[in-house]
């Protein structure tokens, strides 16, 4: 037994968007709409105009409502939500959800396979033995065992995405052992990012970035002569506050890091995000992964993926893969930063893009 000390934080500063410098130029009709969701918050910025008949109330009524449909239906803190009560049925038989959790679930159980497990929306039944179950959020102290290697070992076996089947038509689950579930935490704030992005689109609108938790769509330009500039947060250790400022245009920008959730336990840092191979929270020198994509659902994924694979693994198949991503690995002198080919490409092309476009 020994002292827990646990430190929660809500991802409220992964990402700062930079609203002051691009305010100056923008146009006098910006909107910017927040409110909370997903234990975090949400925030879109528009800087076009509103089509007529839409007024700023009605927006913002359509952006809560579709995100607490997404919630209806894919919340772990939700005991009614599909996926729940997903998680309490029967094994052997499908289970009929909505469209978009069907549709979530076969793309995450793709990202699963190409990450080769590191990314595995079955771990819950980990998350919840290492205490990072649906209670988190408030900051504790208290005397707990750590899990030991028998209950690690019986955990494991609940788990594995071999053991989760999904079908498009009619949309159902599948478990194939009983005690499997679904978590889709690492993957629908990502979803939920997008989706809002699509509901703009689809009123027409064009210029906007949309934020959820960290996990950030961008579309268009906050005004004619830039684009958006997004803030990547510096973990704790290193002595400033942002890290990186990233210019996006039509893209998308997610981070996982280990740091805004985890216990700390006779000195050493265990983290949220669980190695599904291992049945251990991760805990190696890679402090934070972004990934850039045209979709933020796969950045979110691919964010998380990569934090389980640590620096080097992850640093490898993400090059390997045509991902760009940034990694911040904490060394003697700091925090390191090592970015994948495809990161320099996707963040130096819209530079280059406004200087031959003055
Ligand atoms: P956050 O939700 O903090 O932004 P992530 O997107 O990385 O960070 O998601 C972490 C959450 O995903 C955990 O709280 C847990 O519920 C779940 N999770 C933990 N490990 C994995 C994993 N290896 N694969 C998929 N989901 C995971
Ligand atoms: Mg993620």
């Amino acid at each position: 037994m020994g002292t827990w000390v646990r430190l929660k934080t809500r991802y409220l500063a992964w990402i700062v968007l930079l609203l002051t410098h691009s305010q100056c130029h923008a146009s006098p009709t910006a909107t910017t709409l927040t409110g909370p969701t997903m234990g975090t918050r949400w925030t879109v910025k528009i800087t076009d105009r509103l089509p007529p008949k839409i007024t700023v109330a009605s927006l913002r009524q359509e952006i809560v409502d579709r995100l607490a449909e997404i919630n209806e239906q894919m919340s772990t803190y939700i005991s009614s939500s599909e996926v729940m009560q997903f998680n309490a049925a029967a094994s052997g038989e499908w289970f009929e959800v909505s469209q978009p959790t069907a549709e979530l679930v076969t793309r995450a159980l793709e990202v699963g396979e190409l990450t080769g497990g590191a990314f595995d929306i079955t771990v819950g039944p980990l998350v919840r033995l290492w205490n990072f179950g649906t209670d988190r959020g408030v900051a504790v102290a208290t005397e707990i065992e750590l899990p030991n290697d028998n209950a690690i070992t019986g955990a494991l076996a609940q788990v594995g995405q071999q053991h989760l089947s999904v079908r498009a038509d009619p949309p159902a689950l599948k478990k194939a052992i009983c005690g499997l579930e679904v978590d889709l935490s690492a993957i629908a704030k990502g979803f939920a990012t997008d989706q809002i992005g699509e509901l703009l689109k689809e009123h027409g609108l064009n210029d906007f970035v949309v934020e959820i938790g960290g996990e950030v769509v961008t579309r268009g330009k906050p005004a004619s002569d830039r684009l958006w500039q997004i803030a990547i947060e510096s973990p704790p250790e290193a002595n400033r506050r942002l890290h990186t400022i990233v210019p996006l245009e039509n893209s998308a920008l997610a981070t996982s890091g280990d740091y805004r959730n985890f216990f700390v336990h006779e000195g050493k840092h265990y983290a949220h995000i669980i190695d599904p191979h291992t049945g251990q929270p991760v805990g190696h020198n890679l402090a934070a992964v972004s990934v850039l994509h045209k979709s933020c659902l796969y950045a979110d994924a691919f964010s998380t993926g990569l934090l389980v694979m640590g620096a080097e693994k992850g640093y490898d198949w993400a090059t390997q893969n045509d991902i760009a991503a940034l990694f911040l690995v904490r060394s003697g002198s700091g925090i390191q930063e090592r970015v994948t080919p495809a990161w320099k490409q996707a963040t130096q092309a819209p530079l280059k893009k406004r200087l031959s476009n003055p």
